[in-house]
């Protein structure tokens, strides 16, 4: 910095002053985008990885901006975190992933991920309860996804909330395993049903390499744990045969499906049906 003096500072000032502006765009657009139709959700089915049949999909949130076209909820999610527009917009995910959910067969599930101000929302459970009733799906076909970034704040309140969903019969599952600092100590401190693999494990998981081996024993104490494990981010059937040599129970993945469209989702389950 003072090498280049005062204007290296300048222009410090001035790329740090466009971020903050082009956030403070983001956040103005973010506020109509609901209302003027432009957020929609995805469907990546998640397999059986023993007879790779679709038991359920993952509701992704997908942002249309007219200017700019597709956002990543990577780069949105955060702005609508921080400036509580996360609050309308999930209610509105749980509402449409429970409309499109209604279309398909009964023993196919759906997961929602949840932010970590949405689960600390004494309105989320009611909120959710009423999507169920209003579109006739039945609660156990709902899983809650959530990072251990919601589960940081308060121990006692995060595991009464967890509770509550499972007591209402949804299920709960930890995502992003692996990625935090706490996880292990999570799986037995918190109710979870499932937990997913963060896929960056999945990713670097060659016969015999570290990650396979972390993946295998991740798979072993799940099942002492009775829990149902999901690997994300399935692209190689070397990565597929390594999961199931493990023992891992579902999969979802670039080798499977990419996120679909509401037709999609719903013409791949009638396809395999027909199978
Ligand atoms: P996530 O929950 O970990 O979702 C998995 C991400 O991995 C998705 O990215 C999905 O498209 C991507 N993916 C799926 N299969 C593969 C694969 O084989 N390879 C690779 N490289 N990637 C794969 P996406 O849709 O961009 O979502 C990013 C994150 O945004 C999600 O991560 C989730 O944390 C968040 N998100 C998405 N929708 C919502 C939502 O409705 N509410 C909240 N609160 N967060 C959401
Ligand atoms: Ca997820
Ligand atoms: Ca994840
Ligand atoms: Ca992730």
């Amino acid at each position: 910095v003072k090498a280049n003096g005062r204007s290296g500072l300048r222009l410090c000032h001035a790329e740090l002053k466009r971020g903050y502006l082009a956030r403070q765009t983001l956040a103005a657009d973010l506020e109509h985008a609901l209302r003027r139709e432009e957020l929609g959700l995805a469907f990546q089915p998640i397999l059986a990885l023993e007879t790779l049949e679709t038991r359920g999909f993952e509701a992704l949130l997908r942002w249309h901006h007219p200017e700019r076209g597709a956002i990543s909820p990577a780069e949105f999610i955060p702005i609508a975190e921080e400036t509580r527009l996360i609050l309308p917009i999930g209610r509105w995910v749980i509402d449409e992933a429970c409309r499109v959910a209604a279309e398909w067969p009964e023993e196919i599930g759906i997961a929602v991920n949840l932010s970590a101000r949405q689960f600390a929302d004494p309105l989320l459970l009611p909120g959710i309860t009423t999507s169920l009733r209003r579109h006739g799906v039945a609660a156990g076909r709902l899983t809650l996804e959530i990072t251990e970034s919601a589960l940081i704040r308060d121990d006692g309140a995060a595991r009464a909330m967890l509770d509550e969903m499972r007591a209402l019969g949804m299920r709960t599952a930890l995502d992003d395993f692996g990625t935090g600092y706490a996880s292990l100590s999570y799986l037995t401190r918190f109710p979870f049903d499932v937990i997913k693999i963060d896929q960056s494990f999945v990713r670097g998981s060659g016969p015999r390499s570290n990650d396979a081996t972390i993946i295998e024993t991740i798979c072993d104490l799940a099942r002492r744990l009775d829990l149902v494990i999901v690997a994300e981010g399935v692209e190689t059937e070397e990565q597929l045969a390594m999961l199931r040599a493990a023992g891992c129970d579902k999969g979802q993945g670039y080798l499977f499906d990419r996120p679909l469209g509401e037709a999609a989702s719903a013409a791949r389950l009638a396809a395999e049906r027909l199978k």
